[in-house]
């Protein structure tokens, strides 16, 4: 019978849960995937507002930063790698759970204070994105843009494959990316974007942004901020 048949396959009305706790959402939570006590995890600890690292009170740029400064301005991210972001970019990256994106470019979009006038992304290799299927920096980089009302371009390529960056020290890094990138369209003009904003999920050593802002740098932008999900210190030793 049809009506059997609705029964079945109908929704049924039961108060959402969060995302992150698994508890039942309280009517004054607003966020529409997380509680209210969960929403505090993503809350801001003070930073150096330009490497984006910890910091005891928030300062616009650490010892290391005035020491040893970064080509990019300013560093926005979310939160450390740690619980909660970390478990939702691995699903996100890992578990082709694509739609986390969103969630988190909304988080990230609304800290950004003074926002470029573009927004792009650090680039895959074409067999990683063949295999995953999506760039989550790309994805990342599009839904923020949306939030903040900005236009988005992917304007680098990754013209070879690199080994994985993960157990690498600092100058092995550096070395292993030089020349992995370059300007995909070589007529883009920094005389119509002088701000420009790379969104990356996770900066650790910067390796990777670094090799970017060059890039850019070189055509003549004049500025350049990095958006990030997680923000997190290189492993010591
Ligand atoms: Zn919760
Ligand atoms: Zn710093």
């Amino acid at each position: 019978m049809l009506s059997d048949w609705l029964q079945k396959h109908t929704p049924r009305l039961v108060t959402p849960q969060c995302h992150l706790c698994k508890l039942d959402k309280q009517p004054d939570d607003h966020h529409p995937r997380w509680c209210g006590s969960c929403l505090k995890l993503f809350e801001l600890v003070p930073r150096c507002q330009r490497c984006g690292l910890k910091t005891v009170t928030a300062v616009e740029q650490c010892g290391e930063c005035l020491a040893n400064p970064p080509p990019w301005h300013r560093l926005y991210c979310v939160g450390d790698y740690t619980f909660p972001t970390a478990g939702y970019i691995q699903q996100m990256k890992y578990a082709d759970k694509f739609w986390f994106a969103r969630d988190l470019s909304t988080l990230l979009a609304s800290r950004i204070e003074e926002p470029a006038s573009l927004v792009t992304s650090v680039p895959l290799h074409w067999r990683r994105y063949f295999h995953r299927g999506f760039n989550q920096s790309q994805l990342l980089a599009r839904y923020t843009a949306q939030d903040l009302k900005l236009e988005h371009a992917v304007l680098f390529k990754r013209i070879r494959s690199t080994a994985s960056q993960q157990r690498l020290t600092k100058s092995a890094r550096k070395s292993n990316l030089k020349g992995a990138f370059a300007m995909k369209n070589t007529s883009f003009s920094a005389m119509d974007y002088s701000h420009v904003a790379i969104i990356d999920d996770v900066v650790t050593t910067g390796s990777t942004v670094y090799q970017l802002c060059q890039l850019l740098l070189e055509v003549g932008v004049k500025r350049i901020d990095i958006y990030c999900i997680c923000r997190t210190p290189e492993p010591s030793g």
